[in-house]
This record gives structure tokens, C-alpha cells and sequence, in this order.
């Protein structure tokens, strides 16, 4: 395998005048194709300290990538110097003469003799051409490394990167390691189930590897391929996602960037449904995140956050009846709650949270009791009793995840 190292020659970045973009924009390349690269270095233009800086790459890396000090000029001196370290004849380039004469002969300018030091070339190079600028690029290898020079100049630079250079490095050395991740997302389904049900999945399976994992919004599992291009990449995890959802395709709500969310407001959008919640324990949080999601007030007009009886009275319009009766804590209520934010929000659905996210419990119903009503104009509601664990960020958490859950499926 490649262990890269990227050399920038150019006492302008030494000297802080320009930044060594060079590296980061290669460095970038090669690490999108799981390429290593384990070192970067930047020197002057010193004939010595280049020298050094060369002979020492040549000594740690089986690739090293040179850009800068192909020009013209004197103080470019990239090829002289990679000449002391490996005692390569060097030779004019014909075509990358040619091509120069040509330039000063359009330009209707006298090429000066200084030029034709761009033409010069290593022996047995494989010389890389140069479609933006004059100095062509080149590949040669020398005692096992492969060392690559490139033009400084960034345009150029990239040019001969992506013409040249990265397929040569993909093709000649590297097996190819295209990594690419999926993420399925789940709800309804613990950690541990999901991993039961998956069980001899997840052990026969080495590319893609399938990881599940906890989070916060339910369960996700993490498929992982690495093959040699990215449609065989493509193709691999498609394949593993679709076994996957074979298994437990019924408690799948999204991949990637389809949050619960993002899945809720398009799915609305597609019925052209709108929502509202009266949201009691969860103080609001369901609204914020239906209406973080872009086009969201195609979907939701707004939504009622009615934490104390009063409120739930007053503004909701809950009859004391009902409050007396069964309590703020009960189906009735939230049945209650979620009819009347839709009408008064003039929606197609409206949902309600109300229940008890602890420390202490309300109405004589123990912490992490929970009602949800969906109310549906001109179709079928419902409501639901929840009994969740754990402290009053999770009660809440829970209940707003379940409000999803019931709707998105
Ligand atoms: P030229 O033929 O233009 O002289 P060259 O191969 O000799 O090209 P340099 O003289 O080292 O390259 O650099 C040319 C220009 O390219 C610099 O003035 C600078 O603007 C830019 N450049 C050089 N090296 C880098 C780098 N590592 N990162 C970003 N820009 C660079
Ligand atoms: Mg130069």
C-alpha cells in the first residue's frame, strides 16, 4: 500500500505569504480514496535544503509528491535538486518544447533561453501534460519510490492531479479503497432486539460491516463498504440494506440525512396534510422540530404548548369536566387536547402530549405515565397510554419520539 508524502517547494509559503493549499487540496483527494499520506513538508527555495528534504522523503514514503520549483526562474529548483539525490539524466521534452515555442510565437514575444527549462524532463519520466500552463508534470520512480512533481501553481496543479496522477496512483499502485458509509435509521425497536434479530447478518457479514447503535432519536445501524469503486460501493450496500430490511424492514423510518422529522414533513407535504400539537410535558419540543425542517409552514400553522390546567382551559378549551372528572393526566384529556388544537389551529391533524416527566407524580399516576391523542379530520384518531422509564429528559424525549413513530407510520 502507498504511504504518501507531499513536498511544497516555495519560500513564499515559508515566509507566511501564501498558504500551502497545495497539500491540503491533495492530502483531500487521497483521503477520499483511503490513499495514507503520513507526512507534508514545506521547504525554500535552497538548493541544499531542498536536497535534504528529498533525500529524506526517499529514505520514509514509497510516494512522494512534489509541487513548485518547475518554473522558469532561478530560484526554481526542484529538478536540480531531485538530480543531486538520484543522479537521473535530464532531457528536453520535444512536445512540452514545442508547445512553448508555439506560446511565445502567439504571444508575439521573444522567448528567452531560461524557458526551455520548463521542457526538461527526467529520463524514462512518464511526463504529464500540462493543459493550463507551460511546465509539464512528471512521474518517475527511483529506488522503489515514486516521486511525482507537479507545477505550484494550483490550476495547474489540479489539472495534472486529476488527469494524471490519480488514476496512475489508483491503477498502478493502490488496490483501490473506495470507503462509503449508509445509515438506516429505526424506531420502535431496541438496540439489543435489532442486534437479535440481525444476529447472523451482522456475523456473516464482513463488507459492509453493519454496526447498531443507540441514539437518541431510536436505533440506527451503520452500514460500512470499502470496495474499488464507488458503484460497486454503491451496489454492496444496497445489497445489505435490503437483507436488512428484509428482517426488520417494519421498524425502518429513513436513511442518511431522513431524520424523523424530515420524514414527517414530507410525508404531510405529499398527503398536503396540516398539523398542530397541544404539547403539555414536552413543552413545545415537537413543534420545534417539525418546524425546523425547510417547508415546514406548508405543514404546520403553529401549535399550542398548554403545560398548566389553567391553560389547558383556557386557551385549549378543555371542559373542566373533563378535568375534574379524569384529570389532565388521561385520555379523555388528551383526546380532548388534540381535537381542539386542531380546530382552533384550523388543521387536518392535531396531536397531543400530556402525562407526567417526574420527579413527582401528578394526579396520583406515577412518573412516566404518558397519553398521545392524534385527531384526524375526517379520519380515524386514536389515543394511547405509554408507561416509559427513566428521568424527566427521557419521559419527554420518549414521548415526542413516540408522537413520530405513530405518525409516520
Ligand atoms: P511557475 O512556472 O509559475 O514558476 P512553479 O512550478 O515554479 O511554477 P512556483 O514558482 O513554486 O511553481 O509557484 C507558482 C505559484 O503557485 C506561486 O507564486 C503561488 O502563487 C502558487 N503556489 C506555489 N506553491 C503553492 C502551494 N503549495 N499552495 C498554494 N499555492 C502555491
Ligand atoms: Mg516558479
Amino acid at each position: 500500500t502507498i504511504n504518501a508524502e507531499i513536498i511544497a517547494v516555495g519560500t513564499e509559503l515559508l515566509l507566511g505569504q501564501i498558504a500551502n493549499t497545495n497539500a491540503q487540496w491533495i492530502s483531500q483527494k487521497l483521503a477520499k480514496y483511503g490513499i495514507n499520506v503520513f507526512y507534508h513538508g514545506v521547504v525554500g527555495d535552497n538548493y541544499q535544503r531542498v536536497e535534504d528534504t528529498f533525500s529524506l522523503a526517499q529514505k520514509r514514503s514509497n510516494v512522494v509528491i512534489v509541487t513548485g520549483g518547475l518554473g522558469p526562474t532561478e530560484d526554481d529548483m526542484t529538478r536540480e535538486a531531485f538530480q543531486a539525490l538520484s543522479k537521473l539524466e535530464i532531457e528536453e521534452h520535444r512536445p512540452s518544447m514545442e508547445k512553448i515555442k508555439d506560446y511565445f510565437i502567439r504571444q508575439n514575444r521573444e522567448m528567452t533561453p531560461n524557458n526551455r527549462k520548463q521542457a526538461r524532463v527526467f529520463k524514462g519520466a512518464q511526463v504529464l501534460e500540462n493543459k493550463v500552463g507551460m511546465a509539464p508534470g512528471m512521474i518517475v520512480t527511483f529506488q522503489e519510490t515514486t516521486w511525482i512533481f507537479l507545477p505550484g501553481v494550483p490550476k495547474e496543479m489540479k489539472q495534472l492531479f486529476e488527469d494524471d496522477v490519480l488514476p496512475y496512483l489508483l491503477n498502478e499502485i493502490e488496490e483501490t479503497s473506495i470507503i462509503q458509509s449508509t445509515i438506516l435509521r429505526f424506531i420502535g425497536i431496541g438496540e439489543a432486539q435489532l442486534e437479535h434479530e440481525l444476529q447472523d447478518v451482522i456475523k456473516e457479514q464482513q463488507n459492509p460491516t453493519i454496526a447498531p447503535l443507540a441514539q437518541n432519536d431510536g436505533v440506527i445501524i451503520r452500514l460500512t463498504a470499502k470496495e474499488r469503486s464507488t458503484a460497486l460501493v454503491e451496489q454492496l450496500l444496497d445489497e445489505t440494506k435490503n437483507k436488512v430490511l428484509d428482517r426488520v424492514g417494519k421498524y425502518y423510518t429513513g436513511s442518511d440525512n431522513e431524520t424523523i422529522e424530515y420524514v414527517l414533513v414530507n410525508k404531510l407535504k405529499e398527503l398536503n396534510k396540516t398539523i398542530s400539537a397541544a404539547e403539555s410535558l414536552t413543552g413545545g419540543k415537537f413543534t420545534e422540530r417539525v418546524i425546523s425542517q425547510p417547508g415546514s409552514s406548508k405543514v404546520c400553522p403553529g401549535g399550542i404548548v398548554s403545560y398548566d390546567a389553567t391553560v389547558k382551559q383556557d386557551v385549549l378549551g378543555i371542559p373542566n369536566r373533563i378535568i375534574q372528572n379524569y384529570g389532565t393526566v388521561s385520555k379523555e384529556c388528551a383526546r380532548e387536547m388534540a381535537l381542539n388544537v386542531a380546530n382552533l389551529l384550523n388543521s387536518d391533524i392535531g396531536i397531543s402530549f400530556t402525562g407526567v416527566a417526574g420527579p413527582d407524580s401528578i394526579e396520583g399516576k406515577p412518573v412516566g405515565t404518558v397519553y398521545i391523542a392524534i385527531h384526524q379530520k375526517n379520519g380515524e384518531g386514536l389515543v394511547e397510554h405509554f408507561q416509559f422509564h427513566g428521568d424527566r429528559e427521557d419521559i419527554r424525549r420518549r414521548s415526542i419520539l413516540k408522537g413520530f413513530e405513530l405518525l409516520i407510520k
